[in-house]
């Protein structure tokens, strides 16, 4: 379905990130992969997609807390690869505590990560898309951009930023056969959220298993968390022509959550 399109996935090496990029690559887009990965280890990762699926793939190690490190992942997508029809802005970062204790570069990187790089890829990528007349952007909020949860203070806030960042995109560009839309993630089996369970566990003296249902059921009336596959599948849905009447939306995958 996607044979004709190339993705740039941020936060690609875990979690949701590598979820989405796993389902792009199945419908057959080309790949940017990108977020932090051991040097290492970045040959084999990329050439694991090209073998599973047969899909060109390219990788950037960009810090998006960088402003000069992701211009030059645009300059090296737009020369190496040929630009992208596809962005799906999913890096991102937690960090939990009181609003009057919550550390000023804690603050900073989660502004930056969660909400300032989505504004600078999508400068650097929507002029090509409107010269095509063709693409799609996915930002990856969170249930916690619609509704707020103590100690979120940062993450609320760029969460709710990149909702109104996303709605603004759309309005401008919704005449020039682009989409632009949220998913809003309640609660994903990722890494991401691992110190939250080991903060309940440690508390409340239970085991990691215990303190899962705990963190799930605290918010959101399904008992389950949905997996990185799910967003993924969602992505490549609003990557397809049925889809191209959805548009500024913000679309909530979160078992009921913001339904109370
Ligand atoms: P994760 O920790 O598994 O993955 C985060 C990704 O972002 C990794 O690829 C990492 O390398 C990359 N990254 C982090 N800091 C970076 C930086 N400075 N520069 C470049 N890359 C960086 O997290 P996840 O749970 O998969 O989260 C992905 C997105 O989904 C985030 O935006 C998160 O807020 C959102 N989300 C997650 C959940 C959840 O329950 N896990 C729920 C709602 C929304």
């Amino acid at each position: 379905m996607l044979a004709n399109k190339t993705a740039l996935v941020t936060g690609s090496t875990s979690g949701i990130g590598l979820g989405i990029a796993h389902q792009l690559a199945k419908a057959g887009c080309r790949l940017v992969l990108h977020g932090f990965l051991d040097e290492s280890k970045v040959a084999d990762f990329v050439q694991s997609f090209k073998d599973d699926y047969g899909v060109n793939v390219f990788f950037s190690g960009a810090d998006l807390r960088d402003v000069d490190e992701i211009n030059a992942m645009a300059e090296m997508i737009n020369k190496e690869v040929g630009g992208i029809d596809i962005l799906v802005n999913n890096a991102g970062i937690q960090y939990t505590a009181p609003l009057e204790d919550f550390p000023l570069d804690k603050w900073n990187d989660i502004l930056a990560i969660n909400l300032s790089s989505s504004f600078h890829t999508m400068q650097k990528f929507l002029p090509a898309m409107q010269s095509n007349q063709w693409g799609r952007i996915i930002n990856i909020s969170s249930v916690h951009g619609l509704v707020a949860s103590v100690n979120k203070a940062a993450y609320c806030a760029a969460k709710h930023g990149l909702v109104g960042l996303t709605k603004v995109a759309a309005l401008e560009n919704a005449d020039k056969g682009i989409c632009i839309n949220t998913i809003c993630p309640g609660w994903v089996s990722t890494p991401l959220i691992q110190s939250q369970i080991d903060d309940i566990a440690r508390e409340k003296g239970i085991d990691a298993d215990q303190a899962r249902v705990e963190l799930i059921t605290a918010k959101q009336p399904r008992p389950e968390m949905v997996a990185p596959s799910q967003i993924g599948d969602l992505v490549v849905f609003l990557c397809s022509d049925s889809a191209a009447g959805i548009t500024g939306a913000n679309l909530p995958i979160d078992g009921a959550w913001t339904a109370q």
